[in-house]
C-alpha cells in the first residue's frame, strides 16, 4: 500500500489531523503497534482506496533540541512514505524549524502538500498566503479542529499517492536545462560543437523517437547542463522546406522544456524581428535568459556602436539578462558561457524570505510612498514570494498599484536580491 506521511513540528495540530483522517476508524488504530516507538503507521481509507497513514507524532526532544528532532524524525518518515503533508500553523507562520524542514522536503523529490492548519476563519488566508514562502507550492488551508478543509486535503493527497507503494528512488540535484535557440544560421550547431569539442566531454545522451540524441548533457567548466532538444539543432530543419515553421515550432518546445533560454544571435546582421520574438517568448515562458552575440570576429567599430544602439532600442526590457560576445567558429570567449549561465540559474531560482522581503517592502514605502491616487494612496501591506523559477511575487495591498509603481518596486527588487537574468513577476490583490 502507498505510505502518507503526516510531518511537523508538535502543537501544529497533527495529532488532530490524524486523528479526523481516520475518523470512526480510531478504535482500530489503538490495537495497532507502531513499527517503531515513535512512528505508527495506521490503516486509513478514504474515498475506497487504502492507504498507510504514518504519522510521526509521540517523540521527545533530545539534547540536541527542537530543530534537530523534528528535522531526523520529518527525514525518517520521509525515507518511508511515498507522499508527504507537512502540517504548518497558520496562525504562528513558518518557522526556522519549519523553513529547515521545508528545505529536507524541496530536496527529497517526493510529492509534498502543505497543509496550513488552524485556519478558522477567511480573514486568515493571507497567513496562509505567506506559507507559499516555504516554497513546496500552494498552501492548503484546513481547521483540524472543526474538520474544515481536511476532507479536501485527503482528495488531493490521494491524487499525489502512486497506486502502489514505490521503491523510492533518491534523486540529487538535477542539472540546469538549456534551450539553445536563434533564428537559422546564427550558429547554434557551430557553438554546440565548439561546446562538445572544447569539454570533449558528453556526459550521456537520451535517445529519442530518432537516432539523434534528444538531449545532451554538456559540460561547461565543473559543471553539467542539459541542453534540450539538440536534435533539432543537428539535423538542419532550415535547409528543408517548410523550414520556418518546424523551427519555430522546435523553438517553443525547446524554451518550454529548459530552465534558461540561451538565445543566440548573429551580431554581424541587424537584429532582427524574428530575433525579437524568440526573446519575447522566452520572457513570457518565464525562463532564464542569457543573450549571446555571435559572429564576433565579423563585427568591426561601426557595426558595435550600431549594435549597441539596437539594444538600447530593442532590448531594453531584457536589459536584466547578461549579453556575452562570443566567436563559435574561433572559440573566441565561449569560456564565458559557464559563469552567465551560472548566475542566470541563481538568479532564476532565487527565493526571499518573506520577513526580509517584508522589512524591503516598509523601507522602500517608507522612503517611496505610493503617489496619491484620487485622494487616496495605497499601501502595501504584506507581500510574500510564491513562486521560485521564475520568482513570482504577491502583494497585498489596500488599492491598485500604479504600473510605473510596480517597476519601480522590481527596478529596488533587482537592486537589493540581483535577480540576474530573470522575469520578476508581480501581482497584486487588493483587499477590501
Ligand atoms: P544554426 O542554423 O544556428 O545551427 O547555424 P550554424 O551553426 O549552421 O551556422 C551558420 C553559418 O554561420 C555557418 O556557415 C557557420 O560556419 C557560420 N558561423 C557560425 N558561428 C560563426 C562565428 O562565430 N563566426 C563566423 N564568422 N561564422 C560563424
Amino acid at each position: 500500500l502507498p505510505v502518507l506521511a503526516v510531518v511537523g513540528r508538535p502543537n501544529v495540530g497533527k495529532s488532530t489531523l490524524v486523528n479526523r483522517v481516520l475518523g470512526q476508524r480510531q478504535a482500530v488504530v489503538q490495537d495497532m503497534p507502531g513499527v517503531t516507538r515513535d512512528r505508527v503507521r495506521y490503516p486509513a481509507e478514504w474515498a475506497g482506496r487504502d492507504f498507510i497513514l504514518l504519522d510521526t507524532g509521540g517523540w521527545e526532544i533530545g539534547v540536541d533540541g527542537l530543530d534537530e528532532a523534528v528535522s531526523r524524525q520529518a527525514e525518517a518518515s520521509v525515507d518511508d512514505a511515498d507522499a508527504i503533508v507537512f502540517v504548518v500553523d497558520a496562525v504562528v507562520g513558518a518557522t526556522d524549524t519549519d523553513m529547515q524542514v521545508a528545505r529536507m522536503l524541496q530536496r527529497c523529490g517526493k510529492p509534498v502538500i502543505v497543509a496550513a492548519n488552524k485556519v478558522d476563519s477567511a480573514s486568515q488566508l493571507p497567513d496562509v498566503a505567506s506559507l507559499w514562502s516555504l516554497g513546496l507550492g500552494e498552501p492548503f488551508p484546513v481547521s483540524a479542529l472543526h474538520g474544515r478543509g481536511s476532507g479536501d486535503l485527503l482528495d488531493r493527497c490521494l491524487k499525489i499517492l502512486p497506486e502502489r507503494g514505490s521503491v523510492s528512488v533518491p534523486t540529487g540535484p538535477q542539472p540546469g536545462r538549456v534551450a539553445l535557440v536563434g533564428r537559422p544560421n546564427v550558429g547554434k550547431s557551430s557553438l554546440l560543437n565548439a561546446l562538445l569539442g572544447e569539454e570533449r566531454v558528453v556526459v550521456d545522451a537520451v535517445a529519442g523517437t530518432t537516432r539523434d540524441p534528444v538531449d545532451e548533457t554538456v559540460m561547461i567548466g565543473q559543471t553539467p547542463w542539459r541542453f534540450v532538444d539538440t536534435a533539432g539543432i543537428r539535423r538542419k530543419m532550415h535547409k528543408s522546406r517548410g523550414a520556418d515553421f518546424y523551427a519555430s515550432l522546435r523553438t517553443s518546445r525547446a524554451i518550454e522544456e529548459a530552465d534558461i533560454a540561451m538565445v543566440l544571435l548573429d551580431a554581424s546582421q541587424p537584429l532582427s524581428e524574428q530575433d525579437q520574438r524568440i526573446v519575447s517568448q522566452a520572457v513570457e515562458a518565464g525562463r532564464g535568459i542569457v543573450i549571446v552575440n555571435n559572429k564576433w570576429d565579423l563585427v568591426d567599430e561601426d557595426r558595435q556602436d550600431e549594435l549597441a544602439r539596437e539594444y538600447e532600442r530593442e532590448l531594453a526590457h531584457v536589459g536584466w539578462a547578461r549579453r556575452i560576445n562570443i566567436s563559435a567558429k574561433t572559440t573566441w570567449h565561449t569560456n564565458r558561457i559557464e559563469r552567465a549561465l551560472n548566475e542566470t540559474l541563481d538568479g532564476w531560482r532565487t527565493r526571499i524570505p518573506t520577513g526580509r522581503l517584508n522589512a524591503f517592502l516598509g523601507q522602500l514605502m517608507a522612503a517611496n510612498p505610493h503617489p496619491v491616487r484620487g485622494g487616496k494612496q495605497p499601501r502595501i501591506l504584506f507581500g510574500t514570494q510564491v513562486h521560485a523559477c521564475p520568482p513570482r511575487f504577491v502583494l497585498f495591498t489596500t488599492g491598485f498599484l500604479d504600473p510605473g509603481y510596480r517597476r519601480f518596486i522590481e527596478r529596488r527588487l533587482r537592486e537589493e536580491y540581483g535577480f540576474v537574468g530573470t522575469p520578476i513577476q508581480i501581482g497584486v490583490r487588493v483587499r477590501e
